[in-house]
């Protein structure tokens, strides 16, 4: 009952404002954004990566309102590859975008967008490594589609992001499976009409299966992001059944979320990246993780309380 209201309040400025000021935030806000700079966030690289794990890197922020702040965006983005450069990790640490930080949301915004995330994929490229598009709110998601289709005509490794609550993606899932296309499957964050996508956790579950079938039994790479051990243990088998070897697909999770899950997928052989969220505008992200497990609002509500 309460995820909907906070993926409300995630997008209301005076909540933001309230929120972002509460002297206790940044002590729960840490536990899912370890840092704020990349000088905080390249030993958090070097701590995973030496324990088996790989990443995906988010410069946090979204909802942009000026030009200025989307090429903000994509600098933040190439300062980040440029520092890991030396780390030498090659794949093993990619990155993710959102595209409305780059400027879609903006007048003129696909093409904005685009521009913007053109020089990360290139960046990226350079030093052997890849980028995926995050799925945002569903008016989004065709300039997203369409951006990805164009990326990948140069870098046909750019990954991008689905979502099972959504009626539309079985049919996205069948294109881009046939395309050969990376695509991580995730459940859905944001805060959906039942016009579009399923409202009830039971059938999002039964969607997601369906999906992950379809991508386990295409030509592309299927990325499982998800916490949820039913899914996990329906993945493997999915791709067992599918033929898949170890490397020919992967597991997703958020930093923060069942860390001892990471290390015992990895520990079995499996790819396991961790999304690695840093930086100075979290609010978007942070509320969509209160969103997600009532659990994290009570702790937080209570942080407060006790102080
Ligand atoms: P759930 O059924 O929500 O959770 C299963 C179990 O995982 C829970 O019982 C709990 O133990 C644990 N858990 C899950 N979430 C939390 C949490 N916040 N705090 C503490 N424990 C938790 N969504 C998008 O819309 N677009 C994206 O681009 C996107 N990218 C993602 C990338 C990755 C790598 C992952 C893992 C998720 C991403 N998401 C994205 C979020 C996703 O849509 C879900 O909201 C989120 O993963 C929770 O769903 P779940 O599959 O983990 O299952």
């Amino acid at each position: 009952m309460l995820g909907p209201v906070i993926l409300a309040a995630s997008r209301s400025d005076r909540m933001r404002r309230l929120i972002s000021a509460a002297p206790v935030t940044k002590q729960v806000v840490d536990r899912f954004i370890p840092g704020e700079t990349v000088d905080d966030i390249v030993p958090v690289v070097e701590d995973l990566t030496s324990r088996g794990l790989e990443l995906t890197m988010d410069v946090v922020g979204e909802d942009i309102t000026s030009p200025e702040q989307a090429a903000a965006a994509r600098d933040a983005y190439l300062r980040l590859i440029d520092r890991i450069k030396d780390l030498e990790l090659g794949p093993r640490v990619e990155m993710s975008v959102k595209l409305s930080m780059f400027g879609q949301a903006l007048p003129g915004g696909h093409e904005l967008a685009l521009a913007n995330v053109r020089p990360v994929v290139e960046a990226a490229a350079a030093i052997g490594t890849t980028v995926t598009l995050d799925a945002e709110d569903h008016t989004t998601l065709d300039s997203m589609f369409a951006i990805h289709e164009e990326l990948r005509k140069d870098f046909p490794q750019t990954g991008c992001v689905i979502q099972a609550y959504l009626f539309r993606t079985e049919a996205d899932a069948r294109r881009l499976a046939a395309s050969g296309s990376r695509v991580r499957l995730v459940k859905g964050a944001y805060k959906e009409p039942a016009e579009v996508a399923y409202q009830n956790k039971h059938e999002i579950d039964k969607a997601y299966v369906r999906i992950l079938r379809t991508l386990m039994e295409g030509d592309g790479y299927p990325m499982v992001g998800s916490h949820d051990p039913r899914l996990i243990s329906i993945a493997q088998e999915l791709a067992r059944t599918a033929g898949r070897k170890l490397d020919e697909y992967e597991f997703q999770m958020l930093f923060g979320i069942r860390g001892e899950e990471h290390l015992r997928l990895a520990a079995e052989g499996h790819r396991m990246r961790v999304y690695t969220a840093y930086g100075t505008d979290w609010y978007g992200y942070f509320m969509r993780r209160l969103a997600e497990k009532p659990a994290n609002l009570r702790f937080f509500l209570r942080s407060m309380i006790s102080r």
